[in-house]
Parts: C-alpha cells; sequence; structure tokens
C-alpha cells in the first residue's frame, strides 16, 4: 500500500512541502536538493537490515550484501578525498565530531579548542549548552574586528591553553580557510586539528576551496550540505595522522561503534555512495565552481545596495550581512525574506551585541540554487529583491525590553503576511523558479 492510502495526513505535508521547495528561493547555507538517485537510495529495503559492525565483522547474519554497499561507500570516500580512513556511519554531523571527542579526549579534563558559537563555530566545537561543553573544557577562540580569523590571537591562545584537539571548519564563515596554518598551531602545541568540513566539502572536491588533507589530522564531513547527499557524516583520518597516532584510526572506529552509536542506517550508508559517485568528475566540479561565482556575484550586488557584508565579502558559499548599519533585526529581516519566497536563516555577527533568538545579522548561501541552475545574472535579481525585501521593513522599531519583543514579533509577524510589496517579490521569485527546475 503506498503512502497517500496509508497515510494521507503526512502524504498531504509531503506534498506541500515538496510545493514550498519548489516556488521558493532556498537560500539556507546548509541546505541544497538531493539528487533523485541519493533518494531512491534512501527509500529502499536497505533500512530494514541490522549490521552493528563493521564490513566483515559484523554482530548479525545476512550482512554479505551490506558490507559491499558499505565497503563501495568507504573506497569512494577515500579515493574523492585521498585519505586513507573513512568512517561512513555516523548518523549526522554531531555524533561524528562527539565521536572524535570520544575517541580521543579524556572527560572534563583535556580541552577542545573551537570557533565560539557567537563568532560562527558550531555547536559541537565546545559551546557550553552543547555536550562537547559540557563533558569537556572547552578554549573558546574569536575572530578578529574584522571578522577574519585571526591566527596570530588563535596561535597564542593554543600556547597558553594546550588544547588536546583544535577544531577550524565552520558554520558562518564567509571567507578561505587557512588549513596550513591550523596545522602548524596544532602541531607545535601537540594537539590533534580536527577539520570540520561540513559546510564546504563541496567546495574542495572541486578545488576551490584550499583542502585540508596535508594538514589535519582528522576531518569530519556531513554529506547533505554541499556534497548532495543524504543526511550523514563521513570522519576521515589522514596519512598525517596516522603518523601522529597510528592507532587513529581504530580509536575513531571504535568510538563510533560501539561507543556512541548501534545499528548503522545502511539505507542511509547506499545514498552517501551514491553521492560520492555523483560527486566525481566534471560536473560536480563546474558545480562548486559556480556555487563560488554565484556567491561572489551576489555580495556584490548587495555591497551595490548598501549592505555592510561580514568579513567584506565571500570566497565561498555564504554571505553573512551585517544589518546594524540598516537598523534592521535579523530576525525581522528573515521573516519578511520567508514571505518574499527568500528562505535564509538569521544568525550572530561578530561581535554581536544582541542575543541568539534576535541576532543582527542574517546568513544566506548558494549551494541549492546553484544546484537549480543559476547563475550570476540571477544573482542581480536576487541581490534586488533582498534590498526590497528589507527595505519594506526598516521602519519597524525593534523593541529593546524581553516581553515587548514577544509582543512585537506577534504583531510583526501578522503586519508583514499581509504586505503586498513582499507578496509580490514572491510573485516573481516564484515566476523565476519555474524556469529552475530542481533537477
Ligand atoms: C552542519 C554542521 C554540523 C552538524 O551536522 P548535523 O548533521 O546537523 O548534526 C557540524 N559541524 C559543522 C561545521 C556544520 O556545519
Amino acid at each position: 500500500m503506498n503512502l497517500s492510502k496509508t497515510d494521507p495526513q503526512i502524504a498531504k505535508l509531503i506534498k506541500l512541502e515538496e510545493k514550498r521547495q519548489t516556488e521558493v528561493l532556498e537560500m539556507i547555507p546548509s541546505e541544497n536538493y538531493a539528487s533523485r538517485a541519493v533518494m531512491e537510495a534512501l527509500g529502499t529495503v536497505l533500512t530494514n537490515k541490522y549490521s552493528e559492525g563493521y564490513p566483515k565483522k559484523r554482530y548479525y547474519q545476512g550482512n554479505k550484501i551490506i558490507d559491499e554497499v558499505e565497503i563501495l561507500a568507504i573506497e569512494r570516500a577515500k579515493k574523492l578525498f585521498k585519505v586513507p580512513h573513512a568512517n561512513v556511519q555516523p548518523y549526522s554531523g554531531s555524533p561524528a565530531n562527539t565521536a572524535v571527542y570520544f575517541a580521543l579526549l579524556a572527560p572534563l579534563k583535556d580541552k577542545i579548542m573551537g570557533l565560539s558559537l557567537a563568532f560562527g563555530g558550531h555547536l559541537t566545537h565546545g559551546a557550553p549548552v552543547s555536550i562537547s561543553g559540557k563533558y569537556f573544557k572547552t578554549v573558546p577562540y574569536e575572530l578578529g574586528k574584522d571578522g577574519w580569523l585571526d591566527y596570530d590571537a588563535i596561535e597564542k591562545l593554543a600556547k597558553s591553553q594546550k588544547p588536546k584537539i583544535i577544531v577550524c571548519g565552520f558554520t558562518a564563515y564567509p571567507r578561505k580557510i587557512d588549513f596550513k596554518r591550523f596545522g602548524q598551531i596544532a602541531d607545535s602545541v601537540g594537539a590533534y586539528l580536527l577539520a570540520d568540513i561540513s559546510h564546504i566539502t563541496g567546495l574542495i572536491i572541486a578545488g576551490v576551496h584550499p583542502d585540508p588533507v596535508p594538514y589535519a589530522d582528522i576531518i569530519m564531513t556531513t554529506t547533505h550540505k554541499t556534497l548532495r547527499g543524504p543526511r550523514g557524516a563521513i570522519i576521515m583520518v589522514t596519512e598525517k595522522g596516522l603518523k601522529k597516532d597510528p592507532e587513529l584510526a581504530e580509536k575513531i572506529d571504535k568510538a563510533v561503534f560501539p561507543g556512541l552509536q548501534g545499528g548503522p542506517h545502511d539505507n542511509q550508508t547506499a545514498a552517501i555512495a551514491v553521492a560520492l559517485r555523483q560527486a566525481q568528475g566534471k560536473p560536480f566540479k563546474r558545480y562548486g565552481e559556480q556555487i563560488v561565482k554565484n556567491s561572489q556575484a551576489l555580495a556584490s550586488s548587495l555591497n551595490g545596495f548598501g549592505f555592510d557584508l561580514s568579513g567584506s565579502g565571500s570566497d565561498n558559499h555564504l554571505i553573512l550581512i551585517d544589518l546594524r548599519t540598516k537598523g534592521v533585526n535579523g530576525s525581522v529581516a528573515a521573516i519578511a525574506l520567508e514571505v518574499a519566497g527568500i528562505v535564509v536563516n538569521k544568525n550572530g555577527v561578530p561581535f554581536d551585541t544582541m542575543p541568539p533568538f534576535y541576532p543582527s545579522g542574517i546568513r544566506l548561501g548558494t549551494p541549492a540554487i546553484t544546484t537549480r541552475g543559476m547563475k550570476e545574472k540571477e544573482m542581480k535579481k536576487i541581490a534586488k529583491w533582498i534590498s526590497l525585501a528589507i527595505d519594506e521593513v526598516k521602519n519597524e522599531r525593534f523593541p529593546t525590553e524581553k516581553e515587548a519583543r514577544i509582543q512585537f514579533m506577534k504583531g510583526f509577524r501578522i503586519r508583514v503576511e499581509h504586505n503586498k510589496n513582499l507578496k509580490k517579490i514572491a510573485q516573481e521569485v516564484k515566476n523565476l523558479t519555474n524556469k529552475f527546475p530542481i533537477p
């Protein structure tokens, strides 16, 4: 029995979500459109199997075929990233980072040094609300006043704090990462370097962002962002890492299973293998190149409309707009843009004085719209719509008191849903997205 007969409620919601994804400009930089082939692999009988353990070392019978699936995924990851070891079992990025810490750090004793959440680090890089910050000691670093990484300050902090692991790779950083410098800093204090390339994997594969392989000991990537696969993650160990610690690969594998997880999601493993295959070759390279070209075109147009960009621009897939100079709060801007059919997320900016729920900026990126085939010409249109939409709400006075803010947001949502100019933009967005079907 198919879904629409068995569960019409869920079937209808899926249809509606599909329509939403089709009609809007999906510009959250961590999102993308997985291919039909990837989704096909996800929705298969592989979801029925239990395969605790690793290929050829399983705790359950009946895994001969699953072994072949997982070996293919592992071999493709090793080949694509040019690393000697890959674990494709982590359920997602957060459990993958947790496994790395669990493998290498003594709880409540060893230190994780990662970029502060408020500056664009991930929750799992030592944020106090996350298990990474609750179970381990943490040493947060920050960005410089210009919104760029300040390597001298990072080096100084590492030398004084002696972290056991340094994490580089971010969620809201629009510039290139100097992995070589991070590697030197980690080596100089005897720390492991974890490169969390979740956001930029696709750019690294395409050769438009420096590769961490020669400099990092461990590399973690999610599989559902610029890689365009299913939700999931891969942890890799480099030659350098194996030299530093010959047991590194074993430690990581043991931390994933049995340390943190039970049975791997074999359907997800198969879909990761499919995505890795699709990432080999010229078309994916062109895709990665176009993501960056689009991001830079969008950044320069936004600049033209007087927007203040954190880090003064973009050389990857994302842009962080500091809205303080426009006098608009990020949560207000994000809602207005959603009504206009442009989906972004509110985000803190470096040295933000506002709380994370009402931050001063918005974060947007080009991976998903580039998957639809949009190019520089479309970026100009999008920048104009963003500017028009934010102009619509520039006179909204954002209250300073907490209670007043909650009341304000309620009224604002109702007002903005009825804004004719925003709805007009949404119609133009729909006309554009119509011309760029999701592949
Ligand atoms: C997305 C992301 C993660 C976590 O991935 P989830 O799959 O959401 O758990 C970890 N690190 C970075 C840098 C990310 O961007």
